[in-house]
């Protein structure tokens, strides 16, 4: 725009129409996406936290589980085999008592046959003498080629002289072809020597029963092993694995001998499936027992919870965005109108401030600007200085040439007033009529000087041709004032005047010159 150089602080005001409102667009924009985020955050958190939670509960019940599993299987073959080293103890004490050789078979073997009727887990009773061969046992049939000097257990009493009950590893009947546990003592002569063993055997299918019965998931597991690691049962159950060791397994090897019961998240050696063990070695026998949970049934129904959580989650946060989009989208068109509206009252504040004329601002600019520019002056203690124009004999230009040819010529004037003001902060305005204002802040009386000289030689040099003129071509009239505002109370009214009063005194000494002051209140 011509004829101001620069915004003044009254300018920078009237750019922002409605600041309130801009501000209040913007941040209501900033914190809804606040609060979406918040939100956003504060559901994954709490959802979060309680999945976390959740699995620990899953771990800490599966935990319980294990522990309470390890514990009854433990208690149950604790019992199963203590039942049967009673009876062992009983039956070796009357064997021997009354010797190998004086044994009454069929009294035995009738004994033999009630106890095996008594305890569901025993699968037979057998007495064998020195050389392994059967003596006496439950069944119904002995048969005489039969021998048992190649079993381990038999072989292990006849070396060793302890009476201690000898629980060996899982073999297949003689008898019945079925999987048992042997469970074997010495029997001895008087004079100590090596009588015989006296054999109890346990079922397998006994343990298997028993263990089958348990509600755990399929790929959960039992063991019953030795406390070599030689496994005696397992569920679920295959034959093949009945012998395999676990000495190598990490309960075996790091948790056991630490402690005789715990509960250990360990890889299974057999089956490579991650479980949740609770292990125990039995108090009485060699022995050790494990009840494992798969890691991946321990989390199933966890895993659930969380995919359907998660889809919840995610729905809830897709119906938040696309909730948070529309707000969005909306306070977006609300500012964009917003920035047209400040827009479009800025270009209508400026019409409002601009002579159309000459495209230098009205008397309205200056009216706005005078006010703020001496209260500036005044705090910097600076200078204010104010030109005022006139054309001379414009009326006589008017008449000659018409009121149109009056008007370009008014419009050339402007422009080379607009021109001859070379700082940013000089305004320029049309006053009225044939009348110029220029503001000059930060200016003295002689700066003033020098800028109306500029002016008037600028309008001289534009050599418009004014037949009525003495000079023949238009020239223009300035009065100038210079005011310090720190140190003389001045009003925008007082300048004006005080400009005016110097521009009739140009007009009397003979116009196309200028006259100035530095007193601008008359007291
Ligand atoms: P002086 O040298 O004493 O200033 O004499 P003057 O004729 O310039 O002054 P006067 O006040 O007598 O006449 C001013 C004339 O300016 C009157 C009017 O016709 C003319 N005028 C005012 N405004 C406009 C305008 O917008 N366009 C045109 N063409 N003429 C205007
Ligand atoms: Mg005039
Ligand atoms: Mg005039």
């Amino acid at each position: 725009m011509l004829g101001r150089k620069q915004p003044t602080p009254r300018d920078d005001n009237a750019t922002a129409p409605c600041p309130g409102k801009v501000v209040r667009a913007g941040a209501t924009f900033r914190l809804t996406v606040s609060f979406m985020l918040v939100v956003v955050i504060a559901f994954i958190s709490v959802e979060g936290w309680r999945t976390w939670r959740d699995y620990r509960a899953a771990f800490d019940s599966a935990r319980d589980s294990v522990t309470n599993l390890a514990r009854a299987t433990a208690q149950h073959a604790e019992d199963a085999i203590r039942q049967v080293d009673v009876l062992t103890v009983a039956l070796s004490e009357r064997v021997q008592s009354d010797g190998l050789q004086g044994i009454n078979v069929p009294r035995i073997h009738e004994l033999l046959v009630q106890q095996t009727q008594i305890m569901p887990q025993l699968h037979g009773l057998f007495i064998y003498g020195p050389d392994g061969q059967w003596v006496v046992t439950d069944k119904s049939v002995t048969p005489d080629t039969a021998n048992n000097a190649d079993r381990d257990y038999f072989q292990y009493h006849r070396t060793h002289d302890d009476r201690n009950l000898h629980i060996g590893e899982v073999v297949r009947s003689r008898s019945t072809d079925e999987l048992i546990i042997p469970i074997s003592r010495r029997l001895n002569n008087p004079d100590g020597s090596f009588a015989g063993v006296l054999l109890g055997t346990i079922k397998l299918s006994y343990f298997v029963d028993y263990y089958g019965d348990f509600k755990i998931d399929d790929k959960g597991s039992l063991v019953l092993a030795m406390r070599n690691g030689t496994i005696l049962v397992r569920r679920p159950f295959i034959a093949s694995v009945v012998g395999k060791s676990l000495a190598d397994s990490e309960i075996f090897k790091s948790y056991l001998p630490v402690s005789n019961s715990g509960v250990a998240e360990v890889k299974a050696i057999i089956d490579d499936t991650d479980r949740l063990y609770g292990y125990r070695a039995l108090t009485t026998y060699p022995l050790v027992v494990e009840a494992g949970l798969s890691r991946e049934s321990i989390i199933a129904p966890w895993l659930h919870d969380l995919w359907k959580t998660g889809f919840v989650l995610v729905f809830l946060i897709a119906v938040l965005a696309v909730f948070g989009l529309i707000v969005l989208s909306q306070l977006r068109q609300r500012m964009l109108a917003e920035k047209a509206l400040r827009h479009a009252h800025q270009a209508m504040q400026d019409m409002a401030m601009t002579d159309s004329l000459t495209g230098l601002g009205n008397r309205r600019r200056l009216d706005a600007v005078l006010i703020e520019e001496i209260r500036l002056a005044r705090r910097q203690g600076s200078f204010l200085a104010l030109i005022m124009l006139d054309v001379d004999y414009f009326k006589r230009y008017n008449d000659t040439y018409g009121h149109a040819a009056g008007d370009e010529c008014l419009s050339a004037v402007g422009q080379a007033i607009a021109r001859a003001i070379k700082r940013p902060g000089d305004l320029a305005v049309r006053y009225g009529g044939e009348e110029f204002t220029v503001l000059l802040p930060n200016t003295n009386n002689a700066g003033a000087t020098r800028v109306a000289n500029d002016i008037l030689d600028a309008i001289r040099a534009l050599k418009i041709e004014h037949a009525e003129h003495p000079l023949g071509y238009v020239t223009a009239s300035a009065g100038i004032t210079a005011s310090h505002p720190a140190s003389e109370q001045v009003t925008p009214g007082d300048l004006l005047k005080s400009a005016d009063e110097m521009l009739y005194l140009a007009k009397q000494k003979g116009r196309n010159g200028w006259c100035s002051t530095e007193v601008v209140v008359h007291k």
